[in-house]
């Protein structure tokens, strides 16, 4: 992922030797550009195929630069990570999501990926009651995206905060799951209520057959866990089918809808929701 960013970057400063200087100018913007109000969220639907309509929606920081435009969150998470940034995006974020929600339909929850950094700060859970209660979402429309990365750093905190979370209706997805740990074990002890099966996948499920039989694999583990699996980054007609071929009814992608604005997004898929 760190690869893909600098891949960006290339484009954007092709001189070799200034990754450095990119670097340090995302470092040094990032305060200023959180107090301008450059981040904003979009959304982008997650559709159950059984239940025939959107179910939840993804909250996917955006950053517009005013001078540079677009800059992807690949390029600039991991700097506000190591930086301490973080703190203050990743509470903006689950605030505005949380707020944000009473414009989409009751009937979705509002998924927030929540950073490794984000997810060991002292009193997280303390932090996410505060804006659960501001915010006035119920807490059953809030599901948080954490990785098995951020859930392996203190096993025994992450099962201790998961519990919490879920005492308080909170529900836990782990994203990019199969790309992490090979070691599963934690799904017995941890409250966890959804596995997002990675893009990776999904992607070579048309190309190779192993990512199929991968794929029906995990639709069969969050079965018999008794938890929901949903498919990441389902661009085509055709990965749509096998994934289904292997289990899976439950779809975020290109092919349902890209992220988008609030008011589109809530606007769109359900043309009778409040703007
Ligand atoms: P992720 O959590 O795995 O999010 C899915 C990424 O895949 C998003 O990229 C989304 O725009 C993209 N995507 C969705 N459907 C498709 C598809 O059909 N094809 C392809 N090729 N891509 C698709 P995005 O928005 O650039 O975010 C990248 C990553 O940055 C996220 O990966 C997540 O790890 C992180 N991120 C994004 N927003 C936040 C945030 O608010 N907080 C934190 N901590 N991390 C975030
Ligand atoms: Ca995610
Ligand atoms: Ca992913
Ligand atoms: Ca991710």
């Amino acid at each position: 992922a760190r690869a893909a960013g600098i891949g960006n970057w290339a484009v954007f400063h092709p001189e070799i030797g200034k990754v450095a200087d990119y670097r340090q100018w995302i470092e040094a913007e990032l305060h200023p550009a959180f107090e301008r109000g450059d981040f904003d969220l979009y959304y982008q639907p997650q559709i159950d195929l059984m239940k025939g309509r959107t179910v939840g929606y993804e909250a996917l920081i955006r950053w517009k630069h005013p001078e540079r435009g677009m800059i992807p969150p690949m390029e600039f998470i991991p700097i506000a990570e190591e930086t301490g940034m973080i703190g203050p995006i990743g509470a903006w974020v689950l605030r505005k999501a949380c707020a944000d929600a009473r414009h989409l339909p009751d009937d979705c929850f509002v998924a927030v990926n929540i950073s490794a950094v984000q997810f060991v700060t002292r009193d997280f859970v303390g932090m996410v009651g505060d804006i659960v209660r501001e915010t006035g979402i119920d807490p059953r429309r809030l599901e948080l995206e954490l990785t098995e990365t951020a859930m392996m750093q203190d096993r025994g905190r992450a099962e201790a905060i998961l519990k919490q979370l879920t005492a308080m209706g909170i529900s836990v997805a782990v994203d990019d799951f199969g790309t992490g740990y090979s070691n599963l074990s934690y799904l017995v002890d941890f409250s966890i209520h959804k596995l997002k099966i990675d893009r990776s996948f999904v992607s070579r499920i048309d190309t190779d057959q192993n990512s199929g039989a991968v794929v029906s694999t995990i639709v069969g583990l969050s079965r018999a866990l008794g938890v929901h699996a949903i498919a990441e980054g389902v661009e085509t007609e055709n990965q749509a089918t096998l994934l289904r071929a292997a289990g899976c009814d439950v779809f975020q992608g290109f092919l349902f809808g890209h992220p988008a604005p609030l008011k589109i997004a809530g606007g769109q898929l359900h043309p009778t929701a409040a703007a």
